[in-house]
């Protein structure tokens, strides 16, 4: 089977080509984030028109590079939710008019399965069941990963995401948008226990995240020094809040896949990029002889090809869409 996939949900118009539910034939990411740097976030109006401007030709050079035609195309998978209406609506639409015009199925596909799934294709081997820990731009979860078509929530934030915290922890320090590359590295010259910011929600059997009290703790922190006319070391600040992080993430998901009593721990989301997270997740997970995986770097964030293989995943379930297929912008996981 040869899925044609589209993800147009944010900043990122992106298509890709998949032979079977693995195998990435080409994938194209067109990012905007340069455009939505000088307003230090995405906007929205901004990002529907790029999209527009972009995706066919996206999907042409995808096709290009996987040296095939529209015509070998089996089946159209594309996200529907959750993320920014209007960018939405153009991948949707993009996708309704290849499968009506192409006579092939159409796969309404949730964006933050997909971050999950983008493990299946940087493992071949990695199987369900797992827990999964999703940190993204808009989504801090930890999902128990049942089957390939049956998830269930453990907790998410309250509040901010993960990588909504950078972003913002980032602003503030004046570093342009996206914030969390920019924390990530300059964490790397920082010391990571100069400051001490406060963990929310730290009981035991609680996965449940909140990160706008640390977000405020940061602030709160950078204005007392500047009152107080006292030098800010931004790499002690980014280090220590970087760790923070990291360490509420790691409790949580080391305690979350004990009680779900799997094997295997999944890192997913643009936050998964993070350079210590992983490196960190990784020795709790050896510490306690639990297998730990995490996607390549390009398919941390916003890509196709992870909706390609959360699409072909639904597929092989026959979980179709209609051509009335719409953009949910608040879309929740599926509880299947
Ligand atoms: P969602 O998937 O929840 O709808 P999104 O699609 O905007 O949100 P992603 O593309 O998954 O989010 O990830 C983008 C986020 O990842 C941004 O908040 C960005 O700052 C963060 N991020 C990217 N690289 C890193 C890094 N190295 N360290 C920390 N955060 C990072
Ligand atoms: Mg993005
Ligand atoms: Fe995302």
């Amino acid at each position: 089977k040869i899925t044609l996939a589209i993800e147009s949900s944010c900043d990122e118009t992106s298509a890709a080509v998949l032979r079977g539910g693995r195998e990435v034939l080409s994938l194209v990411i067109s990012t905007q984030i340069p455009v939505h740097q000088k307003f230090g976030g995405v906007v929205p109006e901004i990002a529907s028109r790029k999209h527009i401007v972009n995706i066919m030709p996206v999907i042409d050079e995808t096709l290009q590079k996987a040296g095939l035609s529209l015509s070998d195309i089996d089946q159209v998978a594309v996200t529907y939710g959750p993320g920014l209406v209007g960018a939405l609506l153009v991948g949707v639409s993009a996708a309704k008019a290849l499968a009506f015009t192409l006579g092939v199925p159409l796969i309404g596909v949730n964006h933050l399965e997909g971050h999950i799934f983008a493990n299946f294709i940087s493992h071949p081997d990695l199987k369900p069941p797992f827990m999964a820990l999703v940190v993204s731009g808009g989504h801090t979860s930890l999902v128990h990963v049942k089957d390939y078509n049956s998830f269930a929530l453990m907790g998410q934030t309250r509040d901010d995401a993960a990588g909504e915290a950078f972003d913002k922890v980032a602003r503030v320090m004046g570093l342009p948008y996206p914030g969390g590359p920019q924390i990530d590295r300059l964490a790397q010259e920082g010391d990571p226990h100069a400051i001490d910011f406060p963990k929310a929600l730290q009981e035991k059997g609680n996965y449940e995240f909140s990160f706008s009290g640390l977000k405020s703790a940061v602030l709160n922190y950078l204005n007392s020094m500047k009152c107080k006319n006292l030098p800010v070391n931004k790499a002690d600040v980014a280090a220590s809040f970087q760790n923070t992080v990291i360490e509420v993430l790691i409790a949580k998901a080391m305690d979350a896949v004990r009680e779900s009593g799997c094997d295997t721990l999944v890192l997913a989301g643009g936050v998964a990029a993070n350079s210590s997270l992983e490196g960190r997740l990784r020795e709790a997970a050896d510490r306690e002889g639990i297998r730990f995986c995490y996607p390549d770097k390009l398919l941390c964030t916003d890509n196709a090809a992870m909706i390609g293989c959360r699409g072909y995943y639904q597929a092989q379930a026959g979980i179709y869409s209609d051509l009335y297929l719409n953009a949910v912008p608040g879309l929740a996981l599926t509880d299947l």
